[in-house]
Order: C-alpha cells, then structure tokens, then sequence
C-alpha cells in the first residue's frame, strides 16, 4: 500500500460523499494503490450508515471503523493511524475545510526526501476572534518552546512517512504536535501553504476553549519531553538548592545570636528564610510525587486511547 489518507467523522453526514468524490478525483493522477480510512467517532447523525454505504460501493479502497463512543479528533485519529497500512499517512478533516487536490503535492514534496509535510492554512476560513486569533498565539508560543517552527500546527492536512509517525500516544488536542513528536526522532519537516474552505455542512465543533486545551497539552508535551524520565532532578534541584540559601542565612542568624547577642526571634530574615526552607522541603516531596506519576505515564502507554466497535473492509493481516 502506498498512501494512506485518514479522516476522523463526527458527525458530518451530508460532507461525507462529497468527501469521498473529492479524495477520489484528486488522487486519480496517483498511480500506486491507496486507502481511505474514514473512523467514525461515535457520531449521533447518520454518519455511520453513510460511511457504510461508501464502504460498500468501494470495497477496495474505503475502509471504515467505528469507535465505540465520541472518543475526540485525536483519539479518532490515533484509531486511523493504528491501522493504517500505506507508506506514507495523510490526515485529513471530513468537512472538505481542508482541499483533498493539495494532497499530490504534498506527496511529490515527500518524494523530494521530507518525513512530514504540514500544511499552513494562509488564508485560514474560520471565525477571527473565536478560531483564528487565539490559535495564532497559541501557534507562536508553540513554536517558541518546543523547536519546531511552523506557522500552522492545528491544520489538519498533513502528510507523513508513517515510520515517523507510528508508537506515539495521541490523546487530548495532542495530534497538533505530531511533526513534534516526528521531530524528536529526527523527521525532516517542510511546511506548505495548502487551501482552505469554509465548511459547508454542519457545524464546527470546537470554539474557543480548545486554544486552552492546546496550550495545557503544550506543557504536557514540554514537561515529557525534558522531565518525564526524572522529574525529581528538576522538583530536587530546586528544592535543594531552596533549603541550602534557607540554610546559609539560618546559620548566619544564629552565629550573630550566640556571638553578638542580636535577637533571631525578632527578624524577617529569620521568618523568611524558615519558610523557603519548607518550601524546599515541599518541592522534595513533590518531585517524588512527579516521579511516581512519570512513571505511572510510561506503564500506562499500553493503554488503548479509544475502542472499536466494528471494522469495515479490513482484513485481518491488512493491519499492525
Ligand atoms: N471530529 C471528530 N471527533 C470530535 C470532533 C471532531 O472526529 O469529537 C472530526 C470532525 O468530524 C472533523 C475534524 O475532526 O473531521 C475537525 O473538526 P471541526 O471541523 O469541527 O474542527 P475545526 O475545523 O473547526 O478545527
Ligand atoms: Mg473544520
């Protein structure tokens, strides 16, 4: 198998054939085989027997499963890449947002030896105040702090060596930071401008309380990435560091107490320096509480981040 192009569905009855005909046109000039894999997530529309239909018209080439319940974009997703068999991976939204006829070029930049290619909606069709505004900051601080400079994380469109990509834990908002976590073992990433329409069917899912989702799974990410094998260096270090200059001064106090008489009782400095001591102690104890729970998050990745209900036009070596 070739290529690959995933799509999570929630509830997008009415975008799903239109979907279906536009990924069908665009890759006609493709060659080589593809599939697309279309995971519902749970939806409360007719989305499901839709997909169904699709599936059955197209036996080759659709394949459709079914998540158990609404499990989130993400969640969907990892469900799509888990059983994905092409080379390469697109991710792509249901709502015809993004343009399935960006996909040959995003492949032919593959060819020219990238991992990923990410697309960047330029002239992104979404509601400025609510949508775009607030992803923009939260795109600048991202690629701020984790080393990756993109424009554009949140665009769904984007294409992968699925080598990159494969043995990663996606959850919350966190398939943003996929060319992230490609990066981290050595991806090679190229951005490009890619279309961007606005939706025609059905609503828009999220507003503007998912910038704040992001920026929180943007710390996770950070605090994994540096201290998820021993947080108890960082929470220690500082701890220790914290009892030490607590320590010194302490220790000042009582010299000038026993040689020159001078009241330890009476002075801010002592009150101070008690408390950061403390302080110092509470941050000991809670890098062990970091380190049990760093731990806690490595033993549980071999949880599943959703469940399946049922899996059209799979067979059972066509998956890993
Ligand atoms: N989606 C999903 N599960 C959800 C919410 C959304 O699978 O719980 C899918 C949705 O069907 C669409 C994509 O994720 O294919 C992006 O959703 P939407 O278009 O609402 O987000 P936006 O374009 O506003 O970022
Ligand atoms: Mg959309």
């Amino acid at each position: 198998m070739y290529l690959s192009v995933v799509v999570p569905v929630y509830n997008e009855r009415d975008n799903l054939p239109l979907l279906y005909q536009a990924v069908v046109d665009a890759l006609k000039p493709i060659e080589k085989p593809w599939e697309l894999i279309l995971v519902d997530d749970g939806s409360r529309d007719d989305s499901l027997p839709v997909l169904e239909s699709l599936a059955d018209s197209d036996p080759q080439r659709v394949r459709v499963i079914a998540l158990r319940r609404n499990f989130g974009q993400t969640a969907a997703i990892a469900a799509g890449i888990d059983h994905a068999t092409g080379a390469v991976v697109v991710l792509m939204d249901a709502d015809l947002q993004n343009d399935p006829q960006d996909i040959p070029m995003m492949l032919e930049k593959l060819e020219q030896g990238y991992d990923v290619i990410s697309g960047w909606r330029k002239n992104r069709q979404d509601t400025f105040i609510t949508r775009t505004l607030p992803s923009n900051l939260a795109n600048w601080l991202i690629s701020k702090t984790t080393g990756v400079k993109l424009h554009d994380y949140g665009c769904t469109l984007k294409a992968y060596r699925r080598e990159v990509i494969t043995g990663f834990r996606l959850y919350g908002e966190m398939h943003r930071f996929i060319p992230v976590f490609a990066n981290s073992v050595g991806a090679r990433i190229l951005e490009v401008p890619v279309n961007h329409h606005p939706r025609k069917f059905g609503k828009a899912k999220y507003g503007l309380e998912r910038t704040f989702k992001v920026v929180l799974d943007l710390f996770t990410v950070q605090f994994l990435s540096r201290y998820a094998n021993k947080p108890i260096y960082l929470f220690g270090g500082t701890g220790s560091v914290l009892i030490l200059v607590s320590g010194l001064v302490l220790f000042y106090l009582f010299i000038r107490r026993i040689f020159f008489d001078v009241s330890v009782m009476n002075s801010p400095l002592f009150q101070i320096s008690t408390m950061v001591a403390i302080l110092g102690f509470q941050s000991i104890l809670m890098g062990l509480i970091a380190e049990l729970l760093a731990r806690t998050y490595h033993e549980s990745q071999g949880k599943p981040t959703y469940t399946v209900r049922k899996k059209i036009n799979f067979t059972e070596d066509d998956h890993s």
